[in-house]
């Protein structure tokens, strides 16, 4: 017997949230955050008088430092372990304590020039409708009790309340397959049950894959290939590969109008399971 959709997992960026409009740097973002703290550990007794430039400067070499390890054994980056060591490398001795308190000084929010697709919310209406349940697996290694900000600032936080999973939480980086065993079982779901749906062919297609989905490529203008492939040469013919094959079948979709076609021929009658 044909498996039945039950659920439909999504990366995050550039999936369902556009960056292409972004223009300020990650630098000037973070910037702009890590202001933020200064200002409130100031109030604390800590007695730190930290530069904020090198803060950032280092807040960065750290973070790029993280993501080179990161790539090699996928073992998540953690954006507050990040920030909580910079702190204590600049000299704010005890910051730890603050850990929550510094995080909600953090005061992560929507990305200015972010926007949904406009293709997201009618498709997210139409799975929902039909009684499938959805979720977000995203490679931030911001936790997602952060990037939840910019889901509600977005109107999405609504569709997602089975699986909001960001790899600093799940402790793993897709493609690996922890990860997507930890979003399978928040959503209640067997691999054959769900599909993923992603702009990376590496990370989304090739890890959902591995974990017994089908998946669906996005192309979303910004899908870089070369970018996605990774450093060694095995990621760059895995993606080659991938793109090849994705882009000569129904895999692959330029808008998620197209979602309902390929849904149809992978669960027959999936619109009409609640009739
Ligand atoms: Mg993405």
């Amino acid at each position: 017997m044909t498996a039945r959709l039950k659920g439909v997992l999504f990366d995050l960026d550039d999936t369902l949230i556009d960056w292409s409009g972004v223009e300020l740097s990650w630098r000037e973002l973070e910037a702009r955050h890590l202001a933020k703290v200064l200002a409130f550990l100031n109030q604390k007794p800590l007695n730190s008088q930290v530069n904020l430039g090198r803060l950032v400067d280092l807040y960065s070499q750290r973070t790029r430092e993280a993501w080179a390890q990161a790539r090699k054994d996928l073992r998540a980056p953690n954006m507050p372990e990040i920030l909580l060591t910079t702190l204590a490398e600049v000299g704010v001795a005890g910051a730890d304590i603050y850990r929550k308190e510094i995080l909600d000084a953090y005061d992560w929010s929507a990305v200015p020039g972010t926007v949904v697709f406009s293709d997201v919310p009618p498709m997210l209406k139409t799975l929902r409708d039909s009684g499938v349940k959805l979720g977000i697996v995203t490679n931030a290694s911001q936790p997602m009790s952060l990037r939840d900000a910019e889901l509600e600032a977005h109107g999405l936080i609504e569709y997602f309340s089975d699986c909001r999973l960001a790899a600093a939480d799940a402790g793993f980086l897709k493609p690996h397959p922890r990860i997507f065993a930890e979003a399978l079982s928040r959503m209640d779901t067997a691999p054959a049950e769900t599909i993923f749906v992603g702009d990376n062919p590496v990370a989304d297609i090739g890890g959902a894959q591995g974990a017994g989905m089908r998946a669906v490529l996005r192309l979303t203008g910004r899908a870089d290939f070369d970018a996605a492939a990774g450093r060694t040469a095995r990621d760059r013919a895995s993606a080659a590969a991938y793109k090849r094959d994705l882009l000569d079948t129904q895999r692959s979709l330029a808008s998620l109008d197209e979602l309902p076609a390929i849904l149809d021929a992978w669960y027959p009658g999936w619109q009409n399971y609640g009739e």
